[in-house]
C-alpha cells in the first residue's frame, strides 16, 4: 500500500469512527472554535489532574472529514500525556502541517506518529489547513485556559 493510501485510510477511519467523542467525565477545561470557511465546529473537553497530566480528553464536533479525523487523532495521541509533552506534541504537529517536517517526539509510538503524519497531506490544499489544525489550536486554548468547577 502506498503511504498516501494508508494516510487516506487512517483519516477515513477516524472520520467514521471518531475516538473519544462526547463530553468526557469530570472535565475541568474546555474550549471551542468554528471555521466559517468550511462550517467545521469543534469543542474540546479535558481533565487536567493535579499532576498536570491530561487524564481525560474528548471532543464534540461536526464538519468535514479532515476536521473530525484531526480532532479524533488529537484525543487519541494526547490523552494521558502531561502538560508539557502535550504542548510539545501539538507544536510539532503544527510544524508538520506548515513545513516538510517529520514528527520527531519520542513520546509517541509508531502508530501515533503515522496517525499524525496522515494529516500532513493537507499541506497541498491551503484551504484545508485550518480544518486539520483547528482542533489542536482549540486544545491549547483549553489546556492553557482557566479551570472550571474547581
Ligand atoms: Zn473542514
Amino acid at each position: 500500500m502506498e503511504l498516501k493510501e494508508l494516510y487516506q485510510e487512517i483519516i477515513l477511519d477516524h472520520g467514521k469512527n471518531p475516538r473519544n467523542k462526547g463530553k468526557c467525565d469530570k472535565f475541568n477545561k474546555d474550549a471551542k472554535a468554528h471555521n466559517p470557511l468550511c462550517g467545521d465546529k469543534v469543542h474540546i473537553y479535558l481533565k487536567l489532574n493535579k499532576d498536570k497530566k491530561v487524564e481525560n480528553l474528548s471532543f464534540e464536533g461536526e464538519g468535514c472529514a479532515i476536521s473530525l479525523a484531526s480532532a479524533s487523532i488529537l484525543t487519541d495521541v494526547i490523552k494521558g500525556k502531561d502538560f508539557f509533552t502535550a504542548k510539545k506534541i501539538t507544536n510539532e504537529f503544527l510544524n508538520v502541517i506548515k513545513d516538510e517536517k517529520i514528527i520527531s517526539t519520542d513520546t509517541l509510538n509508531e502508530d501515533q506518529k503515522t496517525s499524525i503524519m496522515s494529516l500532513s497531506g493537507v499541506k497541498e490544499f491551503p484551504m484545508r489547513v485550518k480544518c486539520a489544525t483547528m482542533a489542536w489550536h482549540t486544545f491549547i486554548s483549553a489546556l492553557e485556559g482557566d479551570n472550571k468547577n474547581e
